[in-house]
């Protein structure tokens, strides 16, 4: 077990990873933080910035040098950089698993070997790919492989034309074309699995997404108690399958009453977020712990809770004027907890903050999230 006071490196700078950052504190860890950027969140908070690219050769020596163990809060940290640091210190997920979570052509392939259950996709490495796709595809999404997130590098295309000038506009990057899916709802897994295979699985998050963003996590997720238990069970499978060490969020699209899995990402997850509120154990001390190689917590879940996203668009007028969202207002809601995550520029579509509702009953929960939501003016 690697014990506190130790330096954990963390690889990456976003909200998931302070939240990390902070956890890790909380258990008497020091917390180094790689991120290129300065103003990063995680990165301001850290015990130690290193201000460098993910793959400076000085900064990964001085982290192999001095921390005790290292993990990611991002999936596109590249792969030579996992497979250097864990030839030297504890680092999880390893290159092998965050390599197959970060395209979305070896992950969907990873789906396809292993029988999970997943949507219709072909690949697309060549207009010629497109041609000859399968007509069940369309309507379709063709999605680039690499370094898509919150919707962005993809595009609904009705049919094969729209397909074929949509990979051009993407200036022939791979990418994958999947059917575009009828959905009844969309739900994620949150869990956690330790280096000898024992995992813990949080409750089902239910997440409704607004222009490809996520904006809303209603958890438990109102699905039926099977539905529920498959997901969880599918998502363990995968970790197994991945030899999975850390904290894993598989994302599931369901849809004629059953699950298909979307995609997965090798860290905690924005749908998890909630476990800081309603539960015994959030994702982050989950993370500690798998990396720590410290027992698992068996995650209790107190209150039914409901997650909203808070994107820099609130921090907009109505006339376009720059001005802070009315943090009096929401902080006058009982059992509403607000996260800010000490970015500096709000950006239309940046995810600047979030705040959770908990409570006994989750109509209660969601009525009060959703009019705080709408009180904010979020569209
Ligand atoms: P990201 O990496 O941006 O999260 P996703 O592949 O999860 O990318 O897509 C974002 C959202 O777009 C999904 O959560 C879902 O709402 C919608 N979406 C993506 N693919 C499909 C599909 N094949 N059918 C229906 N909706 C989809
Ligand atoms: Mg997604």
């Amino acid at each position: 077990m690697i014990l506190p006071p130790a330096t954990l490196a963390m690889l990456g700078g976003g909200q998931l990873g302070r939240f990390f950052v902070a956890a890790a504190h909380e258990m008497g860890y020091a917390v180094w933080v790689l991120d290129p950027d300065a103003g990063s969140p995680a990165g301001r908070i850290a015990d130690r910035h290193l201000c460098a690219a993910y793959d400076d050769a000085h900064a990964l020596a001085e982290i192999a040098a001095h921390c005790a163990a290292a993990t990611t809060e991002f999936e596109n940290v590249p792969a030579a950089t996992l497979a250097y640091l864990a030839a030297r210190i504890p680092t999880h997920p390893s290159a092998d698993a965050v390599g197959i979570c970060q395209n979305r052509i070896v992950e969907k392939t990873f789906l396809l070997e292993n029988g999970f259950p997943h949507g219709l996709f072909a690949i697309v490495l060549s207009e010629a790919d497109i041609e000859s796709a399968n007509a069940d595809l369309f309507p379709g999404i063709l999605k680039v492989a690499r370094f898509g997130y919150d919707g962005k590098g993809q595009a609904l295309v009705e049919s094969r034309e729209a397909a074929l000038a949509a990979y051009r506009a993407f200036k022939g990057e791979p990418a994958i074309l999947e059917k575009r899916l009828a959905l009844d709802c969309e739900v994620s897994v949150v869990l956690a699995r330790d280096a000898q295979g024992q995992v813990q699985c949080f409750p089902v998050a239910e997440n409704q997404h607004t222009r490809g963003i996520l904006d809303i996590s209603i958890v438990p997720a109102r699905v039926t108690a099977v539905l529920a238990d498959e997901a969880r069970d599918i998502a363990g499978q995968i970790a197994a399958r991945l030899g999975y060490v850390g904290v894993l969020a598989v994302e599931f699209f369901v849809s004629g009453g059953r699950v298909f899995v979307n995609e997965m990402a090798p860290r905690p997850h924005n749908s998890g977020h909630y476990t800081l509120d309603a539960c015994t154990v959030s994702q982050y001390e989950q993370q500690v712990r798998a990396l720590c190689g410290l027992p698992l917590h068996h995650p209790r879940t107190h209150s039914a809770s409901v997650m909203v996203n808070l994107l820099g668009d609130c921090w907009f007028g109505a006339g376009g004027e720059a001005r802070e969202p009315d943090w009096h207002m929401l902080q006058a809601i009982p059992n509403l907890k607000l996260h800010l995550y000490g970015k500096r520029q709000p950006r239309p579509g940046r995810k600047m903050g979030h705040f959770t509702v908990v409570g006994d009953s989750l109509g209660d929960v969601l009525e009060v999230a959703l009019a705080a939501r709408q009180e904010l003016g979020i569209a």
